[in-house]
């Protein structure tokens, strides 16, 4: 069983406890690897060790740390098949989608930031204006230490996205993965001293929520807090953050719409959106779980999207043809069907699927797999159609008029984001400007420009990501102004 260990100063250590816990492969639902228990303790020695190689990480200048970044994006696509073997062993997605979107997109993550921090205006002069003989200079100066707190859908994916901002404004970091998934974050720590990072410029404290989140949250000795996971969570970290100010980009929950107008192109829309409800097993915080379609259009629709995902092969994620592998857990298997008896309970139809009886191979058969389900006519204001299930469940409801689909789209407490389908452009952007979300998709669903800003109303998020809006995020304005 391999080990995975904290990365704490340069150094591959145990939990000073000496605690571990056991990491399952949801394929199989066997233990495979252990993992540090870590507490209180292990998260001080690494606030500690982020602090003290703050003042040189900071004063390196961009270029310096672009190369460094470079230099783990290198390190990572050397390692490439190895991370992708092992993001789909932890995680349960299939194989090909670790190589085609988490492993490619967290060595953008590095790149791109390396990229854009040269371009970044560390240091803006305004001159005095016409009549004044004041001149000023707005510098944006790294903060100090900050938790990045990442979830278990998309492992590597969503740490790089912090892990890479931080460290090229010049913080350093205390990162706390998913107990869930942590091994491609116990492979990026290797990388790390592999490419001979500065000890402490990048931490890694691997445990759970309730030991390691919360010290990383409340210790005064950081500064920023980055976190993506469950709005619940967030919440708790707003409180236990809140005492000491510290700065918070808070990426949640969503419970996402499409709205589908009478003249879509369904030949575009319904594989699309087969992907929006399926991909990553619905367990990508973009999934859509609520699709809001045109009378006219809905049997046809409902049909080809039935039709289409009766196509789709749960199973192991190690096999080509494989769209959808197991859950990441038992306890999210356990969520998701408790959400189906909920649904029943609300006399929702199921159409399709809402059962774990998938046919695999016997070495797979205490796998964590559930099939794409597929729910029709939910209330807008029941359990289910409120509440983010993060699982492969689509629910399917009829409109007659635009303003009532926007109306049930908005009728959620969270906000990230929507797509719409129609031929219609300048409608499709009336609709999107009346839509309480982040981000609009129209005619087509999670197409990223990483310069743009990324966030949730409501929520789904406090702050947005993405291009300067990280870097915003990660460095702090001062305003030096010079009597002339
Ligand atoms: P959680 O909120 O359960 O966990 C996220 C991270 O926070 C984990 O590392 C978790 O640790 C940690 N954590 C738990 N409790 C605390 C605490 N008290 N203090 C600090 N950290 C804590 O989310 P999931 O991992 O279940 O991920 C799924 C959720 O993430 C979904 O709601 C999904 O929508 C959301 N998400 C949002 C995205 C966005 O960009 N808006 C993107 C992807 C996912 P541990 O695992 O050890 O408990």
């Amino acid at each position: 069983m391999t080990q995975i260990l904290n990365y704490i100063h340069g150094e591959f250590v145990p939990a000073q406890n000496n605690q571990t816990l056991d990491n399952y492969n949801p394929t199989t639902g066997e233990a495979y690897s252990t993992l540090p228990d870590s507490d209180a303790v292990d998260v001080v020695f690494a606030i500690q060790s982020a602090k003290k190689a703050f003042p040189k990480w900071s004063a390196l200048s961009p270029q310096d740390r672009s190369t460094w970044l470079h230099k783990i994006a290198d390190g990572i696509e050397k390692r490439f098949d190895e991370f992708a073997h092992a993001e789909s062993v932890d995680q349960g997605k299939p194989l090909w989608l670790s190589k085609e979107m988490d492993i490619p997109r967290a060595i953008l993550n590095f790149r791109f930031f390396a990229e854009e921090i040269l371009k970044f205006e560390h240091k803006q002069i305004v001159p005095a204006q016409e009549g004044s003989t004041l001149s000023h200079v707005i510098e944006k100066q790294p903060i100090g230490v900050a938790s990045l707190i990442s979830p278990w859908n998309l492992p590597l994916y969503l740490l790089t996205w912090k892990i890479a901002p931080c460290l090229a404004t010049g913080n350093t970091a205390v990162c706390k993965p998913s107990e869930v998934t942590p091994m491609t974050a116990y492979l990026l720590a290797q990388v790390l001293q592999e490419v001979g990072l500065p000890a402490g410029v990048c931490n890694m404290v691997f445990g759970t929520g309730n030991n390691v989140g919360s010290t990383l949250t409340s210790h005064p000795g950081v500064s920023l807090i980055s976190f993506t996971g469950g709005t619940e969570t967030g919440r708790k970290i707003a409180q236990s953050s809140a005492d000491k100010f510290k700065r918070l980009s808070l990426e949640m929950g969503g419970k996402n719409a499409a709205i589908i107008l009478e003249d879509a192109d369904l030949t575009k829309a319904v594989p699309a959106l087969i992907r929006a409800a399926f991909l990553n097993q619905g367990e990508i915080c973009l999934c859509i779980e609520r699709f809001f379609v045109h009378e006219k259009i809905y049997a046809e629709f409902l049909s080809e999207f039935i039709k289409a995902t009766e196509k789709l092969k749960v199973g192991d994620p190690f096999e080509d043809d494989t769209f959808m592998g197991p859950l990441v857990s038992k306890a999210h298997l356990d969520k998701v069907t408790l959400a189906i008896e909920r649904m029943k309970q609300d006399k929702a139809k199921i159409l399709f699927g809402g059962t774990a009886e998938v046919s695999v191979t016997e070495k797979n058969k205490n796998g964590y797999f559930f099939n794409p389900t597929i729910v029709e006519d939910l209330s807008d204001c029941s359990e289910m159609q409120q509440e983010e299930i993060f699982g492969p469940v689509a629910s399917f409801r009829s409109y007659k008029n635009l303003s009532e689909a926007v109306k049930w789209a908005n009728t959620t407490p969270y906000g990230l984001c929507a797509s719409i389908w129609t031929q219609d452009t300048d409608k499709a952007a009336k609709v999107a400007s009346h839509l309480d979300v982040g981000t609009v998709w129209i005619n087509c669903w999670m197409k990223r420009d990483l310069r743009m800003p990324f966030g949730g109303m409501k929520d789904s998020g406090l702050g947005r990501e993405g291009g300067h809006y990280s870097f915003d995020f990660f460095t702090e304005m001062k305003t030096v102004c010079i009597q002339i």
